[in-house]
Parts: structure tokens; sequence; C-alpha cells
């Protein structure tokens, strides 16, 4: 009996072991794309501090059992803040000098989604494009109409000269190249899947320009049937090829894995330099893939995964 016993207990150690470990909230972020010319490693160590920072509040969110749409808003409102990145404080200047922002947020759940296009003084856009998500029947809203919006849902807002400071106008002088834009996907313990995108969209854009960012399934989807993708890129690329959806349609139909359907997606469909996205999955696999020279990323899991790389070669993805 106790050598009975004793097989048991071996069979069972043996299965706790061999079986894939449950990963059971997962957030991935990324904070734009494109070339890394010009920059100094004192501001490589100011970007990695920032994400680290992010992944910090996130891991805190999801472990204490926090919704992915929460830990989504947060990440990126946490990238619209800090002034490095272009999206809310930060944001990119258009050919008229002028800052217009873009961002959406989906839940995986029931395909809730919002967004709000040509902003200019919301200070937090993605948390603009929740309201429009819960408390309006609409999708997107857009300019003057979404601003009314904001102001009537008590949204914090500032003029330009909150957005764009002039430190950061020398900053974007500099890395002319890189793109911009923040992103966040999450898994949380219930199992449900989010998605959030915000972004000053690209530098000298033609004033009233709208790129993928805010709209679904271009530059933002989710789906707890298949993944939660954020992009980042030269915008109109994205919205032709449907790439968000499209990294969700070829799970779904053609049975991909999540990193098969990305890197499809990023290396066949786009071209080198278009850009990125960050992805994750039901099962918690995570992709982070950019055909660009580097993408500023990150992803911390409940698995003990704790990583952030800004060059494209410094970082497999799982
Ligand atoms: N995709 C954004 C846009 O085209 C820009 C970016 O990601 O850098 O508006």
């Amino acid at each position: 009996m106790p050598q009975k016993l004793a097989t048991v207990i071996l069979l069972l150690c043996w299965f706790a072991v061999s079986m894939p470990a449950q990963v059971n909230y997962c957030l991935v972020i990324h904070g734009g794309a494109g070339t890394c010319t010009g920059m100094t490693d004192s501001m490589r160590a100011a970007y990695t501090r920032a994400l680290n920072e992010v992944l910090q509040a996130g891991n805190n969110l999801l472990k204490n059992g926090g919704s992915a749409l929460d830990a989504v808003e947060q990440a990126v409102c946490m990238l619209e803040d800090n002034p490095l990145f272009n999206a809310g404080k930060g944001s990119v200047l258009n050919a008229e000098g002028h800052v217009e922002m873009d961002a959406a947020i989906m839940s995986g759940t029931d395909l809730g989604c919002g967004a709000v296009a040509s902003v200019h003084s919301v200070k937090n856009p993605v948390s603009l494009a929740r309201k429009v998500m819960l408390q309006t029947r609409h999708v997107l809203l857009v300019g003057e109409g979404a601003e009314k919006f904001a102001r009537e849902c008590g949204m914090p807002t500032a003029d330009s000269s909150y957005f764009t400071t002039p430190k950061q106008l020398e900053v974007f002088k500099k890395l002319k190249s890189r793109k911009g834009t923040v992103g966040a996907v999450a898994l949380d313990r219930q199992g449900n899947l989010a998605a959030a995108t915000s972004t000053g969209g690209l530098a000298g854009k033609m004033p009233g320009r709208v790129g993928d960012t805010p709209l679904i399934g271009a530059g933002t989807y989710a789906n707890n049937s298949t993944c939660a993708i954020s992009c980042t890129g030269t915008g109109e690329l994205f919205i032709r090829n449907s790439v968000a959806f499209r990294v969700s349609a070829l799970m779904e139909y053609k049975k991909l894995s999540l990193h098969d359907a990305v890197s499809q997606v990023v290396y066949s469909v786009l071209q080198p330099g278009d850009g990125g996205c960050i992805a994750v999955d039901k099962a918690g696999n995570y992709s982070m893939e950019c055909n660009t020279q580097c993408m500023f990323r990150g992803v911390v899991n409940s698995e003990g995964v704790f990583m952030t790389a800004i060059d494209r070669t410094a970082m497999k993805t799982q």
C-alpha cells in the first residue's frame, strides 16, 4: 500500500512538472517603433525606466485581480503622462504646429470598444476612449464632438503648452524617424483580454489626418477567442492591411499560433520599416515583433517574466 501511495505521489509530481505553467495574467506594452539613431545611453536608460514603472504598476494591478481593461488603461495613461512618448504629454505636432491625438480601447470579453480622434486638450485620450465605450452608443468620436464629450464627462484637460514641451520638441527633432505611439495589451486572472493604444500620430501630418490607432481592427483589437493586439508604425499601412484584425483572423480562421500570426503580418504583409505590434492570447502567450530597427517594449506576467527591450534583436518573444 505505501508503495502504491508513493507511485501516485510520484505520478502527481511528474504531471505537475511536465504540464505547461498556466499563465494567469500578462501585460505587454509598447512605446513606439522606428530607428534609434541618435539615441544616447541616458535616453535609453530613461525609456527603460519608464517602461519598468509601467510594468511594475500593471503587475500590481493584475496580481491583485484587476481587470485587463483597467490594466491597459492604466498602462497607456502612464505612458501618455510621460513626455518621452508620442501620446498625451509629448505628442508630436501636425503641419500647422498643433497637437491632434488619437486613442482606442477594446475589451475582448464582448468586443466592446471606444475611440477618439483629433482631440487637442484631453490629458488622457485613452480614458476618454473608455468613456465613449461605456457611456455612449457609439464607437468613435472625433474633434470638437469628442472635446465637448470630454468636458461633459469632467475629464482633465490642458492647453497646448502642456502637451508639447520645448525639451520634447528638441528630442523629436533629433529622432525624426522614430515613430511614436504607446499601447498595451493584457490578459487578466479572469481570462479576459483587452487592448489600448494612444498616439499623437505622425509628425507634420495634415490637420485632420487620423491614423490606425483609433480604428478598431487597424491599430487596436481584442477578442477573447483569439488575442489582444496594439500596433505602432505608419498608420496608413496598418489601415490598408487591417493589421490588428488580420492577426486575429489568422488565428481564428487559419488556426495559426499567436507568434505565427503576428510574424506573418509584421514580416510578410508589412514591409521593413513600417512598424510593429504587441499581442497576447488567452493562454498568456505574448508576441512583440517589429520590422523597424527599434521598438520600445516590455512584458510582465504571473510566471515571473519581467523584461524590457528597445532594439529589435534584443529580446526573443515567447
Ligand atoms: N500609428 C501611428 C499613426 O499612424 C503612429 C505611430 O505608431 O507612430 O498615427
